[in-house]
């Protein structure tokens, strides 16, 4: 894993998260009717969330667009082999997803599917050579690692990130005594977080002391992979791009592909769901909502729970005015992710076999390297080879004959993966209007599986603050 070019884990797993511990308060409205308008993460952990929060006499209906659900999370078969295509890695110390994972029985299984002992080599390429790279032996990467970038960068560094998962995992703590936060900011600020947000991830390494290589050749190559951007996104961005490499404990994946949580937590939440049923608008009138689907439907609703990236600013709204704040365009970056089932070229990385290159190639920042990230992701049974490459424009077919000697199989997806982080103060807010709320509006401030469960269980709160008042 990337995190083991530095030290030892030093974060304990945490207690599995008590996945029955919501249910605690006597709702003034008992049975509400709340429309959950999106079927990734965010609109499926709000349905559960909401189900343990207002009990059995709530309505809840999750629209789904898509034939099915999991959004961003989606498995792909890539000639017999199933791939994760969009978000990959749990981190141990996600407290929600894991608990769901454990929850509705699935399996927790290595992020890629590769033969051997799941460990993974790692190479950062600068577009002639690695500039560094992982050894068979812990101790010599951990040399090799000194030699490179000295001994006070690496310690430094894990320790920011730590802190910030410290710092982060408090939020668990609030939202289980029920606080509620209006924004993201709101939230972030709570945990002393709130500063990452306005600085970027240059700044704040260089405020944690570290600086100049390592932040060129280790901070900024771990943030393309997760995020596509260098350290000039968010600081929080940064840490917990640094934290899912594995710098501050270990990661799994769902046996099966991650969108079976979203699955399970519909079906465990007893949601009513529309599946291929877009949300083309929300109206209020009264205390009222009418949810308007595109083929011309209505459904009343008491509450309604956006949980889409684009937001409010994608539907036709009447009645409901959501401040300036969260109807403002805001760019997602664009990530492409080509999936090859074939034979790698060595000698385009300089080495000999491909033996030789490691299982996840980074790259540092530089316009003339085409691809942000190159890794085995899965081995199929018959011992062929499927690797994954994520970049920022689409893969041409002249790059792949220099980066195959062979290729079966070729899948590309196009992805607006995640928001483009800038540093900010000016998020947009969870609560749009009184009944009408947005649990995306975290992913402006970081887009993880785990901070779109923990924006759910805010909003689950939030609702459940209203119906009680
Ligand atoms: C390539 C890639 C790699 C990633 N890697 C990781 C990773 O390793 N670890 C990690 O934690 N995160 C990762 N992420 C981020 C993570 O996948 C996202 O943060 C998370 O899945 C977002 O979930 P969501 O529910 O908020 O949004 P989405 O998954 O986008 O779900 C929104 C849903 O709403 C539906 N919808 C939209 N509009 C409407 C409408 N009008 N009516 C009805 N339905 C509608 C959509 O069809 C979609 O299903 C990655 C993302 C990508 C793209």
């Amino acid at each position: 894993m990337i995190g083991d070019i530095l030290l030892a884990d030093v974060i304990p797993p945490d207690a599995r998260h008590n996945a029955a511990s919501l249910r605690d308060s006597d709702n003034a409205m008992s049975s509400p009717n709340i429309a959950v308008i999106g079927g990734g993460i965010a609109g499926c952990s709000a349905a559960w969330f909401l189900r343990q929060a207002l009990g059995e006499g709530a309505a809840l209906t999750v629209y789904e667009r898509d034939a099915q659900l999991g959004g961003r999370l989606a498995t792909l078969d890539v000639g017999g082999t199933p791939v994760e295509s969009g978000g990959t890695i749990i981190h141990e110390t996600n407290r929600y997803l894991a608990g769901f994972v454990d929850h509705l029985g699935l399996e927790r299984v290595e992020p890629h599917q590769r033969e051997g002992d799941g460990s993974e080599s790692v190479g950062v390429w600068d577009g002639r050579r690695f500039a560094f790279r992982t050894h068979d032996s812990a101790l010599l990467t951990r040399l090799a690692a000194v030699w490179r970038f000295g001994v006070m960068a690496p310690l430094r560094l894990q320790r920011a990130v730590v802190r910030g998962v410290k710092q982060w995992n408090q939020v668990y703590e609030h939202l289980e005594r029920g606080a509620a936060f209006d924004s993201p900011s709101a939230l972030c600020s709570e945990l002393g977080l709130a500063d990452l947000l306005q600085k970027d991830g240059r700044q704040w390494l260089a405020d944690s002391g570290v600086r100049g290589r390592f932040v060129d050749q280790y901070a900024t190559p771990v943030g393309r992979i997760m995020y596509g951007q260098d350290v000039s996104m968010n600081a929080l961005g940064t840490s917990i791009a640094l934290a899912g490499a594995g710098l501050a404990g270990t990661l799994f994946s769902v046996g099966g592909g991650n969108r079976r949580v979203c699955e399970g937590l519909v079906r465990d939440a007893g949601a009513t769901l529309q599946t291929g049923t877009e949300v083309a608008g929300v109206s209020k009138a009264g205390a009222r909502f009418t949810v308007q689907l595109s083929d011309g439907r209505l459904a009343s609703h008491d509450v309604v729970v956006l949980a889409t990236p684009a937001g409010p600013a994608a539907l036709a709204l009447s009645g409901v005015e959501p401040p300036d704040s969260a109807l403002r365009a805001r760019p997602f970056q664009i990530t492409w992710a080509t999936f090859v089932k074939g034979t790698p070229r060595a000698d385009y990385f300089g080495l000999a076999s491909a033996g030789d290159l490691p299982d996840a190639v980074l790259t540092v920042e530089d316009d003339t390297i085409p691809f942000s990230s190159f890794g085995l992701v899965a081995t199929a049974p018959d011992g062929a080879h499927v690797y994954k490459l994520f970049s920022r424009e689409p893969v041409a077919e002249s790059l792949l004959d220099e980066l195959f000697s062979s290729r079966d199989v070729v899948e590309q997806i196009r992805w607006e993966a995640y928001p483009v982080l800038r540093p900010s103060s000016d998020l947009p807010p969870f609560r749009l209007a009184d009944g009408f709320y947005w649990v995306n509006a975290m992913e402006f401030a970081v887009s993880t599986m785990e901070t779109e469960a923990v924006a759910a269980r805010n909003v689950a709160n939030l609702v459940a603050a209203q119906l009680a008042s």
